[in-house]
């Protein structure tokens, strides 16, 4: 049987081994002291809750198919039914029925909201009179949008929604990349308004289908379900450090653990890394692809958990949480009221409140540099001033995610495709993760279905 080493533990690098599993021999190396990467569950006053990725993307497949074929189908959840509001014009105002990734189909329904002052509303309107502005190569969401439906509609609208998946800035965001749907009716020029309502009336009769799940317990559970049911040899405290291809083709990896020096051989190696810690391992290999990956920027965040006693809380918000537009000055980039959303939380721990808020985009470093205890207690004022004063929290911790978000610039899918074309000049190794095709777990894991494929048959 053929080997695998597979340097990363995250949920894409554990993905390729379950995907490997039966057809190669598979050796994951993971640094830190367990695996999942950004998905992972801590406690809070007792509780367990997620401190990374909470959901998983159900409108596709291959994550919540992954999670079933692990075992944890039956832990599945919807989070409860509520509208995405927007925290802008000094209330949490729901985003307008209809709308696609925060554009609009319905100017009286976006009206209605109060998001956007009467001028910003009209401009929107006037979108279906505008000349065609067919998108031949890429651009930035704001260029395009901003050209059709108005500053004010990206700043409240598209804008807040890009904060909560990227951590990223429309302006500097690929339209292509971060909003494909969207490019593919802007390469056709027509308005968009029209389009998009026709896209929305195709989809009409089929029956509306969650667009995320959650994982009872937490979805940190599910890469430790997928380590569990791969088959693979984990190892953990396991750091690369550097690449080698034999002659032959076969792939020396060293490593470093508590231990010391580890060196292990395999004929095929997937890369399931951040770009900048795959770009490290790739420089003596290929320096298109270092420098093509280390190109690629990311976003820190930090996440606030806070657990509120329901008994001693002057007030608990309603809803599932809220996102953030950056034009308004605010620290917070989102909230989300776990307690609300999630069934499962709220009968594990009947007697508390627990929510999240999180902060940090590209390029506000400033905010992350601030002390733990001043991050908390921004986000108690500011959640005061979005829902009402719920007092002070028993417990609140924050979980800083250094570099956890790649953003996909203007130009990405090009920039991908360079790196593709330099990786495949490497017999037996394969790339996968949150860079190229996807942040999202489920985008992760479908990358990693490519790689695996990609580790058994290009082959030195
Ligand atoms: C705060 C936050 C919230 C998010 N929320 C959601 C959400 O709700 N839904 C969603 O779909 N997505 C969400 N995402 C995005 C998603 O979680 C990530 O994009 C995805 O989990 C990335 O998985 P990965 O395996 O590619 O990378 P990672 O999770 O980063 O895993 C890579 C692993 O490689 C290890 N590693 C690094 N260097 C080495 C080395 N040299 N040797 C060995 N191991 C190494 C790391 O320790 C890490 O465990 C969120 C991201 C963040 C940061």
């Amino acid at each position: 049987m053929r080997s695998v080493i597979v340097i990363g533990g995250g949920i894409s690098g554990l993905a390729a081994a379950w995907e490997l599993r039966g057809r190669a021999d598979v050796t994951v190396l993971e640094s830190h002291g367990r695996v999942g990467g950004k998905l992972r569950t801590g406690t809070i006053a007792g509780i367990t809750v997620d401190e990374g990725a909470e959901s998983l993307m159900a409108l596709r497949p291959e994550a919540v198919e992954l999670a079933a074929a692990v075992g944890l189908g039956e832990a599945l959840c919807d989070p409860a039914k509520a509208p995405t509001t927007i925290w802008t014009n000094g209330a949490l105002r729901p985003l307008p029925a209809g709308h696609v990734m925060g554009v609009p189909t319905d100017p009286s329904a976006l009206a209605a909201t109060g998001l956007l002052s009467p001028e910003g509303v009209a401009r929107v309107a006037a979108e279906e009179t505008l000349p065609a502005t067919p998108l031949t190569g890429d651009c930035s969401v704001t260029e395009y949008l901003a050209g059709r439906f108005g500053r004010e509609a990206v700043d409240r609208l598209v804008e807040p929604l890009l904060g909560g998946v990227y951590a990223g800035r429309a302006e500097r965001l690929s339209l292509r990349a971060a909003m494909p749907g969207i490019a593919a009716l802007a390469e056709q020029g027509g308005p968009l308004l029209p389009a998009l309502r026709r896209m929305k009336a195709a989809g009409a009769p089929r029956p509306a289908p969650v667009a995320v799940q959650g994982v009872a317990g937490g979805t940190g559970r599910f890469p430790q379900a997928v380590a569990g049911a791969c088959g693979a040899r984990i190892l953990t405290g396991t750091t690369a450090r550097a690449l080698r291809q034999l002659p032959g083709g076969r792939w020396r990896v060293q490593a470093m653990t508590d231990d010391g020096a580890l060196t292990m051989e395999a004929d095929a190696v997937v890369l399931a890394l951040p770009a900048f810690a795959a770009a490290e391992l790739l420089r003596p290999h290929s320096p298109l692809a270092e420098a093509e990956l280390s190109a690629i920027p990311h976003a820190s965040t930090a996440v606030i958990t806070m657990a509120f006693s329901r008994a001693r809380a002057h007030y608990l918000p309603e809803g599932n949480g809220f996102l953030v537009p950056p034009v308004d000055g605010h620290t917070l980039k989102a909230a989300s009221f776990l307690s609300n959303k999630w069934p499962w939380l709220a009968a594990a721990a009947p007697d508390t409140f627990v929510l999240r808020a999180s902060v940090g985009r590209i390029g506000e470093d400033d905010v992350l540099a601030r002390p733990d205890r001043h991050l908390i207690r921004s986000a108690i004022t500011e959640l005061h001033h979005a829902v009402g004063p719920m007092g002070e929290p028993l417990a609140a911790r924050v979980t800083r995610w250094d570099r956890g978000l790649p953003q996909y610039g203007v130009g990405h899918h090009a920039r991908v495709s360079r790196i593709r074309e330099a990786a495949s000049k490497l017999p037996g190794l394969a790339l996968c993760g949150a860079a190229y095709e996807g942040v999202g777990v489920a985008a992760c894991v479908a990358t990693a279905r490519r790689a695996a494929t990609q580790a058994l048959t290009s082959w030195p």
